[in-house]
């Protein structure tokens, strides 16, 4: 069982036809984030142009969406929102690495093929900050949370004179 984004798909024939693919899927489904302790859950979509250039196979890769991560100073939640594109050259061979031009990617298909998931993760990748944290001015610290936490509850005798000025007035 396969999901659609980790299909490897015919990089010649894509490039020669281009084709125009829109993707959605979760960040999960990336093999190199499922792996990251800090992501919780988001998702990406965008879409892969392909085409050829300088004899090569490219993909032009556009993609936006947002990532639920783990702050790793508070351990709350926080929301990272995501963006990129990039110029791939497809290569069957590493060794046609060297003669990619500068704007271009170079990215390995191996047996000239690649999957959507393939294509997108590096550029995910570079989107998520290495130590998530929250930014200054959000909630954070878990100082804050743990003095919060251990101050004396207050609303039960916030009031002490008041039962007080009643058994008085009465009197
Ligand atoms: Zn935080």
């Amino acid at each position: 069982m396969s999901q659609p984004w980790s299909k490897p798909l015919d990089v010649d024939r894509l490039s020669r036809g281009a084709a125009a693919l829109d993707f959605d899927l979760a960040l999960r489904q990336l093999p190199r984030l499922s792996s990251r302790a800090e992501l919780i859950g988001g998702s990406v979509r965008g879409r892969v142009r392909f085409g050829r250039e300088s004899g090569h196979a490219v993909a032009d890769v556009s993609l936006e969406g947002g990532a639920q991560l783990q702050c790793q100073r508070c351990m709350l939640p926080m929301e990272q929102p995501l963006s990129g594109q990039v110029r791939v050259a497809l290569l069957a061979d590493e060794a046609e690495a060297g003669a990619v031009p500068e704007a271009l990617e170079p990215m390995l298909a191996r047996d000239g093929r690649i999957s959507i998931a393939e294509l997108i993760e590096e550029e995910v990748l570079l989107s998520l900050p290495i130590v998530p944290m929250h930014a200054a001015g959000e909630p954070c610290a878990p100082l804050d949370a743990l003095e919060a936490a251990s101050e004396p509850v207050a609303a039960s005798t916030q009031r002490p004179f008041a039962q007080l000025d009643e058994l008085l007035s009465h009197k």
